[in-house]
């Protein structure tokens, strides 16, 4: 019996799942199997009776879950949690875009125009759906986690990437700090400087989109039953993206749904193989491989979680 200190889980067979002494409410561990990727014939006593191997087999060695360095972060990680800090990004981001939508209003009313803010802010959020998508694409397949300004969301994709089901445990303020930080800097001087309807229509919508993205891309990971009704109501609509379509861009070959905000372009730039074009583009330009191109890679390949209910804790 082997007990590993860093995840204390107890190995009591070759055929068990780990039991987990873990607080938390599930163990991650990558299970270790032996597959056979063809179906073997083994010679028997009698050589008219065939045994065939199980494609896959649990093999004869103790099942060890593979502890790296790069572990996922448990329940209680201060890396999921919200700090002040993130908050009062958050905050900021948030007042920059409802002063812009107070101006609109204000603004709109002043001239008697209501339909072009209206119409200027559904481009905003048609947008800000191409703008996550493009965004997305481009920390998922270039640069690394020594890339300056980015290196931090790239590194946070890449491991959410391995360990999808994590974003779901991160804080509402930890998620959306990063990109709060940027529409404050964006959107505070068009607020001080602009004083325009519809591009304050335009704005608003498409900067609150953005911002909201990675909550919206949360959501996409939730359990139907756990979600407010009214997200899923959104999510069956397609004012959101939907569950189903995000699962497409956890799956091989994973190059596809990049956009976050209502998935609507999702199907045109895979279709038309857009991001494809614009990694050739790149490639040909300037000698840059996107990291899709090199599937599988352990980067992109995700880890089972077993669920809590599987886990005995003692
Ligand atoms: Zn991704
Ligand atoms: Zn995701």
């Amino acid at each position: 019996m082997a007990v590993l200190p860093h995840h204390k889980c107890t190995i009591r067979s070759s055929q068990q799942v780990p039991t987990c002494r873990l607080p938390f409410q599930s163990c991650h561990t990558r299970v270790t199997c032996s597959a056979t990727t063809s179906t073997k014939l083994k010679p028997t006593s009698n050589p008219d009776q065939p045994v065939i191997e199980p494609r896959l087999a649990i093999s004869s060695t103790p099942v060890i879950p593979t502890i790296t360095t790069n572990s996922p972060p448990l329940l209680n990680d201060s890396t999921l949690q919200s700090t002040w800090s993130h908050r009062a990004w958050v905050a900021t981001g948030c007042s920059t875009v409802l002063i812009s939508l107070a101006k609109s209003i204000v603004a709109a009313a002043s001239c008697h125009i209501w339909l072009e803010p209206m119409l200027a802010g559904y481009v905003g959020y048609i947008l800000a759906d191409l703008g996550s998508g493009v965004y997305h694409w481009g920390i998922d397949n270039y640069g690394d986690e020594s890339t300056p300004v980015f290196g931090n969301q790239i590194e946070a994709f890449q491991g959410h990437h391995k360990w999808p089901w994590t974003i779901t445990r991160r804080q509402f303020a930890n998620n959306l700090h990063a990109l709060a930080r940027a529409i404050t800097f964006t959107v505070l001087p068009i607020d001080i400087l602009c004083n325009d309807s519809i591009i304050h229509g335009f704005v608003c919508m498409c900067a609150g989109c953005i911002m909201f993205s990675q909550q919206f891309h949360a959501w996409a990971h939730g359990t139907k039953s756990k979600l407010p009704p009214l997200v899923v109501a959104l999510q069956d609509v397609g004012v959101l993206v939907s569950r189903s379509q995000h699962a497409a861009h956890h799956r091989p070959p994973y190059n596809n749904n990049y956009c976050i905000v209502s998935g609507v372009w999702n199907e045109f730039l895979d279709k038309q193989k857009v991001f494809e074009a614009l990694e050739m583009i790149l490639f040909f330009k300037l000698g840059v491989r996107p990291r899709s191109w090199s599937e599988p890679s352990s980067d992109w390949t995700e880890e089972t979680e077993i669920p809590s209910s599987q886990v005995a804790v003692h």
